[in-house]
Formats: C-alpha cells, structure tokens, sequence
C-alpha cells in the first residue's frame, strides 16, 4: 500500500485498543476474571481490526472487504452488548442477534458487489449496531437501577456508546450523502470517529478495570468475612463489623445474643450431615427474618450464632430473644420435618467493659441455658 507516512499514524487508535482488549482477555483467562471481561475483551478486539484495516484502505479497497469488515464490526457489536448483558446478570439474545449479523453482512455485500453504495453500506452498519445495542437496554435499566455507583456509571457510559450511535447514524442520513465523492478513510469524518471512538473507548476501559478491581474485592473480602454454608458473618466478619460500628454514641444499649442448637450432634448422627447442613441453613433464615437490618448476625462456630441487637432495656432483649427461641421451636425442617430447639444466652453490652467479657458472659449464660434444660433463654 503506497499511502502517505502519516495514514499509517492512525493505527495507533486502533492498536491500543487492541492492546486494552487483549488484557481484558489475558485478565478473564490468567485471573479467572469474570466472563463479562472477557466478551469485553473481544468487543475491543474486533471492531479495532476493521478500523485498522479501513484506515489504510482506498474507497476502491472498502468495497471489495466490506462483507468481511462489517462482520468484525457486527460482532464486535454484539460482543459489547453481550458484555454488558452478562455485567448486568442478563444475556442478549443469540439467535435475534445472529439473524441481524447475517442480515448485516448480506445487505453490506448486496451494496458492496451488486448495487455499490457505500452510503447506504456505512447506513447498514450503523442501524444494525444500534439494533444490537438497542435489544439490551431494558436489562440494563434494571441493572442501573439496582446497582452501586461504579456500576451505574458503566451503564450511563453505555446509553452514551447507544447515544452515540444513534447520533452517527442521523449525521450520515442527512449530511454524508455523498460520501463516495470523498476518501473516506483520510477525511475529516474518519478522524472524528477515530477520536471519539478512542475516548469512549479509554474511559469504558477505565470502568470496566474499576467495576472489576471492586467486584474482586468483593468477592475477596466475602471469602474472609462471611461463612460459606449461610451466607452470613463469620466470627472474623462479626468482629470487624462490631468494631466498625464502634458501639454508635447514638444507640443507647445493646445486648448480645449467643444461641446453640440443642442436641445438633444427635440430629447430625440420626439424619446424616447433608440434613445437618440444610437445618444450620434454615434456621440462618429463621434468625435473619426475626431481626432488623441494623442487627449484626453471624454464624460463630460449628451450630452456634451470635447476634448483637440494639434495644432500650432488658425486657425488650428478653422478649426478642425468647421470640427467636420460639420461632426456631415452631418450624419443621427439612423434608422430614425435624423439629429443633435452641438455647440463648444474653447479657447488655457496656461500653467500658471490654467486649470480650461480655462475650464470654453471654457463653457462661447459654451453657445455664443448656444446665437448666435447653430451650430456653438465660439471662442471670
Ligand atoms: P448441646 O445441646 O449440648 O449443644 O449438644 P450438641 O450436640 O448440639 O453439641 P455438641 O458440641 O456435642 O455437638 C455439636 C455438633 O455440631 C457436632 C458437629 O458434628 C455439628 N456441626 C458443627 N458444624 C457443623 C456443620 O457445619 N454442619 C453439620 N451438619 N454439623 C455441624
Ligand atoms: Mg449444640
Ligand atoms: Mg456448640
């Protein structure tokens, strides 16, 4: 190809962004990144090769590559939206977005070899894209509705990519009309793409890195602080949040609630550890339902929990106590419909006694709870 020196400087848009879909990719396969990274990754890849290739190609040349050229843009498309889909714990659907990518590339030969015309080829291109990008828009919505602000960020950055689309398609109908009177790849138009396709691209990118590194760490310190089986804090968890929440100035008394099931071991041998897991499960549940948000719940060792409730005196602990006994005593268990109880010890929490004693309080209260008969609340 015999083009000018500085035609070939506009491959360092498309090169970079292949290098930021190429990490993506390497991060997926290397890190076990989640999947959206790597469809990210391909949405990159792709459409980067065709604006490569297209910058250096004469009207003539475009012509000849379209089918194949759109191809890459068309699926580069749907992999963005496929992406994003996946972020959004949604999916495109393949087989609508197939069609349009078939229906894309034989109209793009239709007007490249049978009736050329490469306003209407840019046309196809673009209408298709939106099409793709279009059909995910409700999951999207509902993702940005629901979602932290790093999230929702990547999904305004995504109605701006539609936007964006939208916005080159409308400037082609009515001012490029007469686009095959120009080269395109060296006009001022392609430039402009090549801008802003690099600086949405870059700041996506950025997003895409942050959404990740956050969802990392979530998944990490999920690891460390929650127990596996119920979801709930594990005593690490527990720990830090108590700490975190520093005992709040504003919350005039809080108690701790140490419970343990009655007779777990026994249960375990009767019905096997399966059951056993499934019965720690449900009562998780039980205990979750009877408390309020605010309320710290954790699973502390093997069957024992640990709670720490705000409330304004004993009686009210007392109560609330005696009422998660009941409600675990009311509930038939899994499909044999096991019948436990639980036994609770309690004791207020004062701010200059060390948490630890306190702690140690509640457990000397749950094993009289267990001395005096089991299933019941002890809080002397
Ligand atoms: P007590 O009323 O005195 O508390 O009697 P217990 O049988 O509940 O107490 P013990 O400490 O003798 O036994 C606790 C049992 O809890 C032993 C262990 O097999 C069971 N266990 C601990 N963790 C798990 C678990 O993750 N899954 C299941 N299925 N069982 C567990
Ligand atoms: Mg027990
Ligand atoms: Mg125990």
């Amino acid at each position: 190809m015999n083009l000018p020196a500085h035609q070939y400087f506009l491959l360092v848009v498309p090169s970079c962004l292949i290098l930021i879909g190429s990490v993506f990719i390497a991060g997926h396969f290397l890190f076990k990144a989640p999947r959206f990274l790597l469809w990210m990754g391909i949405a990159y890849i792709l459409p980067s090769i065709a604006l490569g290739i297209q910058s250096l190609m004469t009207n003539q040349q475009l012509t000849m590559t379209a089918p194949w050229v759109g191809t890459l843009y068309l699926t580069g498309a749907w992999a963005t939206a496929h992406g994003i889909a996946l972020k959004a714990k949604s999916s495109s659907n393949l087989k609508i977005s197939l069609l349009l990518i078939l229906v894309g590339v034989f109209t793009l030969g239709y007007f490249a070899y049978v009736d050329e015309n490469l306003w209407l080829r840019i046309l196809t291109i673009n209408i298709i894209t939106i099409l793709l990008q279009v059909m995910i828009i409700p999951s999207v919505y509902a993702f940005f509705k629901r979602s932290n602000i790093l999230n929702k960020m990547l999904c305004i950055s995504y109605f701006v990519v539609v936007f964006y689309s939208v916005t080159r398609f409308l400037i082609t109908l009515f001012y490029l009309k007469n686009v095959e009177s120009i080269s395109i790849s060296s006009s001022n138009w392609w430039l402009m793409i090549l801008a802003l396709n690099i600086l949405l691209c870059i700041w996506c990118a950025i997003l895409i890195v942050a959404t990740t590194i956050k969802e990392l760490f979530t998944t990490l310190n999920n690891d460390r602080y929650k127990d596996v089986l119920t979801g709930l804090y594990n005593r690490r968890g527990f720990l830090e949040k108590v700490n975190a929440l520093a005992l709040d100035e504003n919350i005039e008394k809080f108690y701790l609630i140490m419970c343990d099931i009655d007779y777990f071991k026994k249960i375990n041998d009767t019905w096997g550890h399966i059951v056993g897991d499934e019965i720690l499960k449900a009562i998780a549940d039980v205990l979750k339902e009877s408390l309020r948000p605010h309320d710290i719940l954790a699973r502390f060792g093997g069957e024992e929990f640990i709670i720490l409730l705000s409330c304004p005196n004993d009686y009210v602990a007392m109560n609330l106590a005696d009422r998660i006994r009941n409600n675990i005593q009311n509930k038939k268990y899994t499909k044999y419909d096991i019948t436990v109880t639980a036994s609770f010890g309690l004791a207020e929490v004062f701010r200059e006694v060390d948490f630890m004693e306190t702690l140690q309080l509640a457990d000397q209260r749950l094993y009289s709870a267990k001395n005096n008969g089991r299933n019941r609340v002890c809080y002397r």
